[in-house]
């Protein structure tokens, strides 16, 4: 009887209020995908550009006869231009993220990836000034999905060594647990207040925007892994403690492992 009931008060609904909101919905949805495409067309349009620009820059830049003041100016430069390139990359893939429908394929040997991860994060750590200790603990044989699915998991690793000083610790754990399968990115660095907590993967938000664009971040990084996790049903959880470090956690459900 209860499903005749509101079936009854569906029909009683004025028609043209019903047809007011059916249309608000396709507009705020018309507008959400102009404005994705419009971001993902601007960056595209924007590659070209800066590809030809950083070219000039580290040709000219590179010239032996330059006198410091235009060297400085260059190094400048090409920091920008380098940062610039970073947003663009990173707002391409918000927008391929957001217009992407198609499925995860059904299983990936996630094992491998965080391999692959790992090795990319050390030669990071190789490349950059202050050297952190990094560790792997991953079972051969749990599979989980794959779909940009590395980048989003070095994106966690690199933040985790940003954001980490000279000599501290990253363990990258992966295991199996009751309802699923647990990825934890655990830092001992400079850990996050916890007003911030909840507002880390909004586009372009930064505890501390000097610091982060000192370390080169673009502020999209937790977006793009929020985009991606959702993909895979997963979820991402942060604990963090300020001065003593964050674990980025991230449970995949059974029902997305093999
Ligand atoms: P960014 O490119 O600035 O690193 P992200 O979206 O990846 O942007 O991260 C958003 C913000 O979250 C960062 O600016 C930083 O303040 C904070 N953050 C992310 N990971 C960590 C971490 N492991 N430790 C401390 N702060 C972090």
């Amino acid at each position: 009887f209860v499903g005749d009931v509101q079936m009854a008060q569906v029909s009683f609904l004025p028609a043209s209020r019903m047809l007011l909101r059916i249309q608000n919905y396709t507009r705020i949805h018309h507008l959400e995908q102009m404005r994705t495409d419009f971001v993902g067309n601007v960056s595209h349009e924007l590659r070209t550009p800066l590809t030809v620009l950083m070219g000039y820059l580290e040709t000219f830049g590179s010239a032996p006869d330059l006198s410091a003041k235009w060297q400085r100016g260059f190094n400048l430069m090409r920091e920008q231009a380098r940062r610039m390139n970073n947003i663009v990359n990173d707002l391409l893939m918000l927008s391929r993220l957001e217009n992407d429908e198609s499925e995860p394929p059904a299983a990936v040997d996630m094992p491998r990836v965080l391999m692959q991860v790992f090795d990319d994060a050390q030669a990071s750590n190789a490349e950059s000034a202050h050297l952190i200790d990094l560790h792997l603990d991953t079972p051969k044989n749990l599979l989980g999905l794959e779909v940009y699915l590395h980048s989003a998991i070095l994106n966690l690793v690199l933040n985790a060594m940003k954001y980490t000083p000279a000599g501290g610790e990253i363990s990258i754990i992966w295991e199996e647990v009751k309802d699923g399968a647990l990825l934890s990115v655990m830092d001992n660095g400079i850990g996050i207040a916890p007003e911030h907590l909840t507002r880390l993967t909004e586009r372009f938000y930064r505890v501390d925007s000097g610091r982060s664009r000192a370390t080169g971040g673009t502020g999209l990084g937790l977006a793009i892994v929020k985009h991606v996790l959702n993909k895979h049903d997963a979820r991402l959880m942060i604990e963090s403690t300020e001065g003593e470090g964050s674990a980025f956690k991230v449970l995949f459900p059974k029902s997305r492992l093999v």
